[in-house]
């Protein structure tokens, strides 16, 4: 079953409840199925890396872990956090912020 979402890829997106609650940041990855996001530097964890030989030294490196869609908000550039409205652009879609109307497409 595919989520409906609103966000995507390169979306900066603002976290709104748990955690990492405040923070800030761009959408690397979406997960329409699971209806999860992976957010640049939000929700890291600590992962252990294998030492490869020649590589890396191996030990403990930071990884973006997956949240949730529900727990955050796209950002508007001048309202901060907003929900998307939808636009007809003839028949195309945009997603435009709920307050201002500014389109949030790239
Ligand atoms: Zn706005």
């Amino acid at each position: 079953m595919q989520t409906r979402t609103d966000i995507k890829r390169n979306d900066t997106v603002k976290v709104i409840t748990g955690r990492d609650k405040g923070k800030q940041g761009r959408v690397l990855r979406v997960f329409p199925t699971e209806g999860k996001l992976l957010v640049e530097h939000v929700m890291m964890v600590k992962k252990a890396v294998k030492r490869q030989q020649g590589k890396t030294k191996g030990g403990i490196a930071e990884q973006e872990s997956r949240i949730s869609l529900s727990n955050v908000m796209i950002v508007c550039p001048t309202c901060g956090p907003v929900r998307v409205a939808h636009k007809m652009h003839g028949d195309r879609k945009e997603r435009v912020c709920k307050k201002c109307g500014t389109t949030l497409d790239k």
